[in-house]
């Protein structure tokens, strides 16, 4: 699926304040894109990605899916954010069917895809835990079986790695890729890691805050799995940290 986000604004009326979350930003995603939001706290990246998911909507302009302009959520689309928000009375494996049985799937179906998922995500044999019998990394583990389930076309992920401990974030990394080179969906990943972004995204779109908006779009042309220790690795980090640390006036326009 095609995503264009096209001339968004957000302002958050709160008691009188009015905060401009989004200026004014526009971005276009194209099929089996790996996109990451790149930024410091405050820059309006999470806002951006409820707008596009449809949680939240935009103060202006809109979200074209495949030409169509969004209204609500769209069906193709999932959300993993950084608390997974598992069921606690769910064991793993209900909880990966979960959305498929709201969908209506009959029950051999769902159980069939949840658990070739419970493979594909290394957790064989946890099936029937429940989420606090879990480690964080496993807990993660589950909430992507979950968003996965559905095959989503559109895959929305905020910081879904925050949380980790350095080893587990660089394995749920390459775990989330090789999952993406399988299943070819859209992904917009917001992360304020300047290493992850680079590790994980074919464009990098760095946003600067007050207000939100885009300050610079970097292309990642690097193959696949990528070395943080190469010469070429180092050189997209120090862009996008000068990026983040230009004043939004001397950025070349992108
Ligand atoms: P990020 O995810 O990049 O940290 P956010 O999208 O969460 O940024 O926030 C962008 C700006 O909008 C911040 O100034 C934040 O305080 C404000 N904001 C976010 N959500 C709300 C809300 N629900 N009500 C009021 N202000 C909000
Ligand atoms: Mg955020």
């Amino acid at each position: 699926m095609h995503l264009s986000v096209s001339d968004v604004s957000k302002t958050y009326d709160q008691r009188g304040s009015h905060v401009l979350a989004l200026d004014h930003v526009s971005l276009d995603v194209a099929f089996g894109e790996f996109v990451c939001l790149l930024g410091d706290s405050g820059c309006g990246k999470s806002t951006l990605l409820q707008i596009i998911a449809g949680l939240e909507p935009a103060s202006q302009g809109g979200i074209l899916i495949d030409g169509r302009e969004l209204v609500g959520c769209h069906p193709d689309t999932t959300v993993v954010f950084q608390e997974h928000g598992l069921f606690p009375w769910m064991t793993v494996l209900r909880n990966i069917e979960f959305n498929l049985k709201a969908r209506g799937m009959a029950a051999a179906k769902r159980h069939e895809i949840a658990a070739r998922l419970v493979e594909t995500v290394g957790l064989a044999g946890f099936e029937k835990k429940y989420p606090h019998e879990l480690s964080g990394g496993m807990r993660q583990r589950v909430g992507i079986a979950r968003a996965l389930a559905t095959s989503p076309k559109l895959l929305l992920m905020d910081e879904p790695f925050g949380a980790l401990d350095a080893q587990t974030r660089s394995a749920m990394q390459a775990e989330l890729l090789r999952l993406w080179a399988a299943h070819r969906s859209a992904v917009v990943f917001v992360t304020h890691s300047i290493e992850e972004a680079v590790f994980l995204a074919d464009r990098i779109v760095v946003m600067t805050p007050r207000p939100g908006r885009i300050g610079r779009i970097i292309d990642v042309d690097l193959p696949r799995p990528r070395d943080p220790t190469s010469e070429a690795f180092v050189h997209h980090v120090k862009i996008a940290l000068e990026t983040l640390h230009t004043p939004r006036a001397l950025l070349a326009p992108s």
